[in-house]
């Protein structure tokens, strides 16, 4: 039974690069008929916020993906905190580890020192051979130490990562290095590996900037005595400098976080689809996928190894595919919540099908509605337009024969196609350039020079309402 986990430190909103994580790990469990662990790593406890947990739940359950659901249950680090102590205790009578009693100030010499000499600055403890009974002594008189492992010297780590392949770090490059602090607080190297264990995890599947913790981890498991679970390392996302993506760096329109994507009027189906290409591809030609869909299709395999190149406008083109594909009703339903509105597809289907047609988001919709729904006004100087040459006097002839061709079509067969033969008869007869019939009637309707067209928007206010926006420039 394979078992993943998902690990997040609460400290701060849900970022893109953890929300694919998160969906690589439940794609990964759902597709292996496995099971998901949700742990906060929450033993920061400066840093690590009530409000960042619920906004991370959240955020993961608007994207489809409902870990309170998923997980037997939420596990908590700083709940672990005796069991961890249990297995330092235990590391130290198996010999594994030591304490360590360098002070920062010495080891701060020897790492100057290192530098000065352009060396890589890797310690091995002068205390890692020594005597457990002195050791124990040092420990007792008080002196002030630290926790470190007692790392084999010399030691080639090998590991097929099940994304990037053999990975091979040889021990001479790591060092004794520190696990717990004296007061038995164990670090995050140790605390993930002693939950992982207990919460029998198979695959850790985390970002790439976790691999350098990878051969530690491994180490680590050896000391204790238990298998190593499989490591796979999700390659990083990089914005368009090549930088890892980060809030602080990229343009404030740019959404990072899962929240700014709600924010925006981004449809979760749309978000999805985006993260999971972001590293992911099935290798085939075809983009548009539910997340019921990557559930069956989703394999480690196709995870390119190399970092992924964030593109915004790719993540909109995802939304907008999903926009114009899902159910109006659904699509009603993400608006009505986005904006507090009540819109029905009974009533207002026609509209809804025609603003999609337009908008990114939801929140682009809305200017579609001001015309589609409500009287936009109208503006007369809009109507005018100097390269289509449309003057006053073109338009009290153009406004005055759009009036009369919205009347002689009968209520029955108002519709797009007919008005729009209608029109394209006028436009002939008067022997106009199409713009300059068009143009006036677009504006008329709808007060908005990149609205729909006139005969779209005609249909769905309907003859009455047409006609009367058109009349009030005829007075003018
Ligand atoms: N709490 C760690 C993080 O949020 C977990 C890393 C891991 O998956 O091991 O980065």
């Amino acid at each position: 039974m394979i078992v993943v986990r998902m690990p997040p430190s609460p400290t701060g909103p849900l970022h893109l690069g953890t929300a694919r994580a998160a969906l690589f790990n439940y794609l990964y469990a759902k597709k292996n008929n496995g099971k998901i662990v949700f742990r906060w790593e929450d033993t920061d406890k400066e840093r690590s916020k009530k409000e960042f947990e619920v906004a991370i739940l959240e955020g993961l359950k608007w994207l489809g993906m409902d870990f309170e659901k998923e997980s037997e249950k939420i596990y908590r680090q700083s709940e672990n905190a005796d069991f961890h102590a249990e297995w330092l205790k235990k590391l130290w009578e198996k010999n594994k580890i030591f304490p360590c009693f360098l002070t920062p100030a010495e080891l701060d010499a020897l790492r100057k020192d290192a530098a000065q000499k352009k060396i890589n600055f890797v310690f091995w403890s002068p205390t890692r051979e020594e005597d457990k009974a002195i050791l124990q002594k040092r420990m007792d008189s008080g002196e002030k130490y630290v926790w470190r492992l007692k790392v084999p010297k010399d030691r080639n780590i090998i590991f097929q990562d099940l994304i990037r392949g053999k990975v091979e770090v040889n021990t001479n490059t790591l060092g004794d290095f520190v696990i717990a602090r004296s007061d038995g607080s164990v670090l995050y190297p140790l605390a993930n590996v002693l939950d992982d264990m207990q919460q029998g995890i198979t695959h850790v599947l985390r970002g790439e900037d976790g691999i350098s913790n990878t051969p530690k981890q491994i180490l680590l498991f050896e000391a204790i005595g238990t298998k190593v679970p499989e490591y796979g390392h999700i390659p990083l996302v990089l914005d368009q400098k090549k930088r890892k993506l980060s809030k602080r760096n990229v343009d404030p329109s740019v959404c990072v976080l899962i929240p700014d994507f709600r924010a925006e009027g981004f449809v979760p189906e749309g978000v999805v689809n985006g993260l999971a290409f972001l590293g992911w591809n099935p290798k085939t030609t075809e983009e548009i996928f539910s997340l019921e869909e990557l559930e069956k299709i989703f394999d480690l395999k196709n995870v390119n190894p190399g970092a992924a190149q964030y593109d915004f406008e790719k993540m909109k083109w995802f939304n907008v595919q999903w926009m114009r594909k899902m159910p109006l009703e659904k699509l009603i339903a993400y608006y009505n919540k986005f904006t507090g509105s009540e819109f029905t597809a009974d009533v207002h289907g026609k509209v809804f099908e025609e603003a999609r047609e337009k908008a990114k988001t939801l929140e682009e919709i809305t200017p579609e509605l001001e015309y589609l729904i409500k009287d936009p006004g109208c503006n007369p100087q809009k109507l005018l337009n100097e390269k289509m040459k449309i003057d006053t006097s073109l338009i009290k002839i153009v406004m005055a024969d759009i009036y009369k061709m919205l009347e002689g079509i009968d209520v029955s067969d108002f519709n797009r196609e007919r008005i729009r033969e209608e029109s394209v008869k006028r436009i002939e007869t008067l022997g106009l350039k199409n713009g300059q019939y068009l143009w006036p009637f677009r504006v008329a309707l709808s007060n908005n020079e990149k609205s729909s067209p006139p005969f779209v928007i005609a249909e769905i206010v309907g003859k009455e309402e047409a006609m009367r926006r058109i009349k009030r420039t005829v007075n003018n």
